[in-house]
């Protein structure tokens, strides 16, 4: 009993959330559909009334009482009425095609929009579980079901004030009708509404597999791997992959669906028995003139509204139920707040501080192994500081500390005197511009491209140029046809370029170097760089960002033997700091790399 009146409840308080957002998306169409809703929920209800007294009169013709001329005159005015109800009916009903059209259409760019801005906010970290991409999944892949919902929620509304006003005429004639109606429609309700949870159910259970499927198809469809696809005949394999997974889906599926269509069409035949049974005793008591003809047609017309009302009621009960498990979901997904505290209060505004890692330990996850052990330097924000070490010893890791994608599990960053806590994440991160080594590639124009790092300045297209000309990347993008408005990509139309991986590094610095920051932070930026463009990108980078500071990660020690400090980092701990001339005096591990790397150099000469 609890758990019916906490499901009313809930179904109710979703009722209330739908109508919520159908009014925030737009009063007009709100108020004008909830307007048409009333006008087609009336007109059918005057259809019958009058038919009754059109056949009344046209079964009094003839009788000793009946004055033909006045029973002409009401006759032509009730099929007037007639006639224009009708046509006020259709008219309605295309209105209401034609706002609900409109409607849906915003409502579906609202709860789209809603998902990408909640998942543009969340941390980081929620990007690294797999139970986050199902949630995504779920909400991105449910978005048109919540508008669904949302109209369902309306028509629920509609349609049970429509059943309301049928079993109210009903009344009269029979009392006991109504209740033996709605008695005869509970079991069919109940089977639905355990049909739609599970197969509810099942989808969520199985949404892993589905993003799997999702992946083979976009292995097959996406550019990325088309080379792969073709050299390596792939379709055999993911095509196995796509339709081994699906059929253990179909079959599950199709078990479930069977179960219950079984169960469901020998129930829903029970309210069609009710209706007929009521309308043989009514015909009869047509036959002894309890009722008259017109009675008769006006039981059937409002027991067609009873039953056509109370199957939208049920469909969108059982629906809305359905739609009830994704709305909640949704509303979950939308309310899912970062680990990240985002609510400090000082503003970093100071274009000179000091750095300082305070025996900081991380790890990406409480079972994960430490990534770094209480790792402790600081400097300054005019220095040019390198991290050194091999792949996986925590040198980007580092990098996303200090961004605050991630907050250390131990220990502080400290900048200007306060932990970075304490700062607003904006004029935090606006202190910093950065390349990372997994940068992406946008498919847009060149300008917005190099100029997404700082949008406020997106129109200043001489920026635009001085970033592409210190990356370097001026040499290619001047042959555009079309220059900063050329579009990176060939999706959209044959003019736009497809560029080559350096290419794209090279657009991705110009990024970085867009952005006026403090401290440029670059992680390994020449990985897809042929040398000279390498040695141009680090030699440009010294000279013009002489007064500013610098963090660089490279592999190639040639590059950042002339920063300030050197950060040597080995399996999560910091096991050197110093100069170029320090690390090489004290011959540890930066010595032995470096002369490994000389010596190679010396080689080729
Ligand atoms: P580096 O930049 O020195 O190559 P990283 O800081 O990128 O190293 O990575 C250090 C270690 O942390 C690696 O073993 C990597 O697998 C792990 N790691 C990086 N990101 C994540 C993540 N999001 N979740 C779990 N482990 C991660």
């Amino acid at each position: 009993m609890k758990k019916t009146i906490r499901g009313f409840w809930e179904f109710f308080q979703i009722i209330g959330y739908c109508s919520g957002i159908l009014w925030e998306t737009s009063r007009k169409f709100f108020i004008i559909r909830m307007l048409i809703n009333i006008v087609s929920l009336s007109v059918p209800f005057a259809v019958i009334t009058f038919t009754r007294l059109l056949i009344n009169l046209l079964a009094g013709i003839g009788s000793e009482d009946s004055q033909p001329e006045m029973l002409m005159r009401s006759f032509l005015i009730f099929s007037l009425l007639l006639l224009a109800l009708n046509i006020l009916n259709k008219g309605i009903g295309t209105l209401s095609t034609y706002y609900t059209g409109l409607h849906r259409d915003r409502m579906d760019t609202v709860t789209k929009h809603r998902i990408m801005k909640k998942a543009s906010e969340l941390d980081l970290s929620f990007f690294d579980s797999a139970a986050f991409y199902n949630e995504v999944n779920d909400a991105s892949m449910n978005s048109p079901l919540v508008t669904n919902s949302a109209f369902l929620a309306m028509d629920f509304v509609r349609y049970l004030v429509q059943f309301m006003v049928a079993f109210v005429c009903l009344f009269p004639f029979s009392p006991l009708l109504p209740i033996v109606f709605v008695l005869s429609v509970i079991p069919c309700t109940v089977a639905e509404l355990r049909q739609v949870e599970a197969i509810y159910g099942f989808q969520r259970q199985y949404m892993s597999e589905e993003r799997k499927m999702q992946y083979a198809s976009d292995v097959l469809l996406e550019r990325e791997f088309a080379k792969d696809v073709r050299i390596y005949n792939l379709f055999p394999f993911i095509s196995r992959k796509f339709l081994g997974i699906w059929e253990v889906l179909f079959s599950k599926k199709r078990k479930i669906s069977l179960r219950y269509t079984r169960v469901l069409i020998l129930l829903s035949a029970l309210p069609e028995i009710v209706a007929a049974v009521f309308l043989f005793l009514l015909g009869l008591s047509v036959l002894q003139e309890l009722h008259t003809i017109g009675d008769y047609s006006f039981l059937q017309g409002i027991m067609t509204q009873v039953l056509g009302s109370m199957y939208m009621v049920i469909y969108s009960y059982t629906q809305l139920s359905d739609g009830k498990m994704r709305i909640q979901n949704y509303r979950k997904f939308l309310g899912l707040q970062g680990n990240i505290r985002t609510d400090g209060e000082h503003k970093l505004e100071k274009p000179s501080f000091t750095v300082e890692f305070k025996n900081v330990s991380f790890r990406y996850g409480d079972n994960l192994p430490w990534i770094l052990k209480n790792v402790s330097f600081s400097f300054h924000s005019r220095q040019k500081v390198a991290l050194v070490g091999v792949n996986g010893s925590g040198k980007t890791t580092v990098v996303k500390l200090l961004l605050r994608f991630y907050d250390p599990v131990e220990g502080q960053i400290i900048m200007d005197g306060k932990d970075i806590r304490e700062y607003t994440l904006d004029s935090l991160r606006s202190r910093f511009s950065t390349v990372f080594q997994d940068y992406s590639n946008y498919a847009f124009t060149v300008g917005e491209s190099v100029s997404l790092s700082d949008v406020s300045k997106a129109g200043d297209m001489g920026k635009v140029m001085a970033a592409l000309k210190k990356s370097g990347a001026d040499g290619f993008t001047a042959r555009f046809p079309q220059g900063v408005d050329t579009y990176l990509t060939r999706r959209y139309d044959e003019s736009g370029q497809e560029l080559s991986g350096g290419q794209w590094q090279k657009i991705a610095i110009a990024r970085a170097f867009f952005r006026e920051a403090d401290i440029y932070i670059l992680d390994e930026p020449s990985a897809a760089l042929d040398a000279q463009s390498e040695d141009e990108v680090f030699s440009m980078f010294q000279a013009l960002y002489a007064g500013k500071g610098a963090i660089l990660i490279s592999h190639r020690l040639s590059n950042v033997h002339l920063c300030d400090v050197i950060l040597v980092l080995d399996n999560g701990s910091l096991t050197e700091m110093g100069r170029h001339e320090e690390l090489i005096e004290s011959d540890g591990m930066y010595a032995h790399m470096y002369r490994l790397q000389a010596e190679k150099y010396q080689d080729v000469k």
